[in-house]
């Protein structure tokens, strides 16, 4: 097959945008970092004053426990105080990254209204889902004080894919309206690109990031029967059909690597090997400090939570490290699958533009912060590409 070079007017990138994206980038990680900064002072505030002590005493009204050493209330009491206060101090900072920032920037269309209502709906979901996680977590440090962390992580396990499942059905469409593509020219490239990988889509959407963004963005999501292509409708109206179809063959990529089943699985693993050294941590400082009453004192939740938020920032190079090659493969595919490299690194140019992405951030951040390869390295994949084409 020959390598299509007739696109007319490939996008740029634009030097303007470019440095108003790094400045951006630039704010939101230094917030980001305050946000966290406060939980690591809020943390260690509660360990060394004995404040995880006094909570736990002060709520000890509520110690009921339907089975030996699982106080169900005192927990739910305890880690909503924690959380709620977390969010009550840091609310000024997730206001201005969430809401302030993307306005000055032109990325927002949402009002404060519609703003606030995502927000809490998100809290609320994000709450009743951790609360399930943490009373679990409790109730098998009180009766299985050695092999809790396996039962968690399969439970886990069981949650994402329960979850994974349903996020497209169920979770999504509480924050945006999804429609199904049309049928048209492009619902049938991408069936044409489906039959050539023998592989059965079972719909494309279009999600309507309009009414909240002026960012582009397409994704595979669900499991199973749940399994969709979804393009933000912010990508239909200014894209050229070319690059829709390397979009659409990115993400059946994704689709024919069972991406989503790699990422769960490998993200199990990861709570799985974090969980056994929480479980050793808390083990050793129940055991040999004689500071708390057991594993299952509520008075241990900050210890918890810390070991958990520690864990997750040493992890997270490594889960984004395999995310970023996941997508090198969907990259590779959509080159393959389609040979457009002119349509591919104008798609990959328009989206940085459009959604203010750093095309070229310090290599120490993207390796550190990034899900995704940087623009830069994709446009220089689609040349190698090029020069060196591969079936
Ligand atoms: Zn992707």
């Amino acid at each position: 097959m020959e390598i299509d070079t007739t696109q007319p007017q490939p996008a740029e990138l634009d030097a303007d945008r470019q440095k108003k994206a790094k400045e951006y980038a630039r704010v939101r990680r230094r917030l980001s970092f305050v946000n966290m900064g406060i939980g690591v002072v809020g943390v260690f505030i509660f360990l060394f004053t004995n404040l995880d002590i006094w909570l736990r005493n002060a709520l000890q009204p509520l110690s009921w426990q339907p089975i030996a050493g699982w106080f169900p209330w005192q927990i739910l009491a305890y880690f909503l105080i924690l959380i709620l206060g977390y969010q009550l101090i840091t609310a000024p900072i997730a206001y201005y990254s969430g809401f302030v920032l993307p306005h000055r920037y032109g990325l927002s269309t949402m009002t404060l209204k519609g703003w606030l209502g995502d927000l809490f709906k998100g809290l609320v979901l994000a709450l009743v889902l951790e609360v399930l996680v943490i009373e679990l977590v409790y109730a098998l440090l009180a009766s299985q004080p050695q092999t809790w962390w396996l039962w968690v992580a399969l439970v886990l396990l069981f949650f994402s894919v329960v979850m994974a499942n349903l996020a497209p059905v169920l979770i999504l469409p509480l924050f945006y309206k999804f429609k199904a593509l049309p049928e048209g020219d492009l619902t049938k490239r991408l069936l044409a690109l489906a039959e050539r990988a023998r592989t059965r889509v079972r719909g494309v959407f279009t999600m309507q990031m309009s009414s909240k963004t002026t960012a582009a963005n397409a994704a595979l999501m669900g499991l199973g029967n749940t399994r969709r292509i979804v393009l933000g409708d912010t990508m239909l109206d200014r894209y050229t059909p070319d690059e829709i179809e390397v979009v659409l063959a990115h993400e059946l990529g994704h689709h024919v690597h069972h991406d989503i089943w790699k990422l769960i699985i490998s993200q199990s693993f990861l709570t799985l090997g974090g969980l056994y050294l929480v479980n050793l941590a808390l083990h050793w400082a129940v055991e040999t400090q004689h500071y708390y009453l057991g594993l299952a004192d509520p008075a241990t939740i900050p210890l918890l939570l810390a070991l958990i938020g520690a864990f997750g920032l040493i992890v997270l190079p490594i889960s984004n490290g395999y995310s970023r090659l996941i997508e090198y493969q969907a990259d590779e595919y959509a080159l393959q699958a389609t040979y457009k490299v002119e349509s591919f690194k104008s798609a990959m140019t328009r989206l940085a533009n459009q959604n203010l992405a750093d095309a070229e951030p310090a290599p120490i951040i993207e390796f550190l912060f990034h899900d995704h390869p940087s623009i830069r390295k994709r446009l220089k994949h689609a040349d190698e590409f090029a020069a060196h084409p591969r079936d």
